[in-house]
């Protein structure tokens, strides 16, 4: 059920979805999202999705999706690495990559020899002192910090993770920097991923299960917000939201239901 409806539902026209903790954890569709979405965009409601997932190429989140039920366009999905590949080309510059081994193929073809800046994603395990160590080298000598997101944890099958946040934290303490985030709660990454829609940003209802990144992410981009409490949602996150008028909801599934009941109600059939 639905414990709090966003102030933004009755404008809803469109959806902006998270993907873990929203549509799967792990490796499984969480209850109902398969089925969900389905709904959804036989309602005729547009659907995109952003992440900052940078564990995987664009290429292999969209196969994933589709293996686990969610067909997806690649072009209705945006990302972090994908913003920050398009800035180091715009200002031809020499990244050091500290980004996951998947996520190399995303960057391929850029110089990287006297690297001027560091692009950070989640590395995961393979984090550890020797990779921090020769990117704080870096910064030191006046290189900025870019990074794909600053997410403190996710969920996976067996528990909470270490995202990348706290090893952006490490560096920006090191180094007394502060990173330019290129992931969500950055405005720009809410905008370019609904900039096809043509909507106005309040149209458009973010979906997610981080109260930081996508509820007052979206929120402070204009757009309305709901948080779910599916994937890493723990009991009280949504007392932390620092902006008003975003609603609580169970599930994905929870929020398509009431948005097809506010739009009138006829949604199982064909009209
Ligand atoms: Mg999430």
């Amino acid at each position: 059920m639905l414990h709090k409806a966003p102030d933004h539902l009755p404008e809803t026209r469109a959806l902006l979805l998270d993907l873990s903790g929203v549509l799967y954890v792990g490796n499984a569709p969480l209850p109902g999202a398969v089925e969900a979405l389905r709904r959804a965009r036989e309602a005729g409601v547009p659907v995109r999705l952003v992440t900052n997932t940078t564990r995987e190429p664009r290429v292999a989140i969209v196969d994933k999706l589709a293996r686990l039920g969610f067909g997806v366009d690649p072009g209705e999905l945006t990302t972090a690495p994908s913003a920050i590949r398009a800035r180091l080309e715009a200002e031809a510059r020499h990244p050091l990559l500290l980004v996951h081994p998947d996520l190399e193929p995303e960057f391929a073809g850029l110089a990287s020899d006297e690297p001027d800046v560091v692009v950070m994603g989640d590395m995961g395990r393979a984090f550890d002192y020797a990779v921090l160590n020769r990117a704080f080298r870096v910064l030191m000598e006046g290189a900025p910090l870019w990074v794909m997101g600053t997410n403190r944890y996710f969920r996976e099958p067996d528990g909470l993770s270490l995202d990348i946040g706290p090893f952006v934290r490490a560096l920006e303490y090191a180094a007394d920097i502060r990173a330019e985030n290129f992931g969500k709660p950055d405005p720009r990454l809410f905008h370019a991923a609904v900039a096809d829609l043509d909507l106005p940003p309040d149209q458009v209802l973010m979906v997610g299960d981080d109260v930081a990144g996508d509820v007052d992410g979206a929120r402070a981009a204009g757009l309305g917000a709901c948080l779910v409490r599916s994937g890493k949602y723990r009991k009280g996150d949504e007392q932390r939201a620092e902006h008003p008028g975003s609603g609580l909801a169970d599930s994905l599934a929870d929020i398509i239901d009431a948005l097809l009941d506010k739009r009138g109600g006829n949604h199982s059939g064909s009209g």
